[in-house]
């Protein structure tokens, strides 16, 4: 598990990202940024509780959900999918789903590790 106020690497680049001011609509803010591919977080005021902690844990929770599983989770999701009773209001996760890459799904469909 990481540090509270560390920032996992860009989701999209893998780039090292930080905590930089920013101005927004004349008020201070601070936002996430990627040093290599320059993406960014939403923009959280700086008047709000727990500004960093807010931050931290907004762009820690998209670069994990952009990690490419490995096929031992991949597995796990699809086998509690099938295993789920269906019932009207029950949906698939689609938030671990939509984490089933193509490499993932290849080597499970290959049977390999
Ligand atoms: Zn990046």
């Amino acid at each position: 598990m990481t540090d509270a106020t560390e920032l996992l690497p860009c989701p999209f680049c893998g780039g090292d990202a930080e905590i930089v001011d920013a101005v927004e609509a004349g008020s201070q803010a601070k936002v996430v940024c990627c040093k290599k591919c320059m993406c960014s977080s939403r923009v959280v005021f700086a008047l709000m509780d727990d500004v960093i902690f807010d931050l931290v844990s907004a762009w820690n929770a998209r670069a994990d959900l952009a990690r490419p599983v490995t096929v031992a989770e991949a597995a796990k999701v699809l086998i509690a999918e099938i295993n789920r009773p269906a019932t009207q209001e029950d949906k698939p996760d689609w938030r671990y789903l939509s984490r089933l890459d193509l490499p993932s799904l290849r080597a499970l469909s290959q049977g390999g590790e």
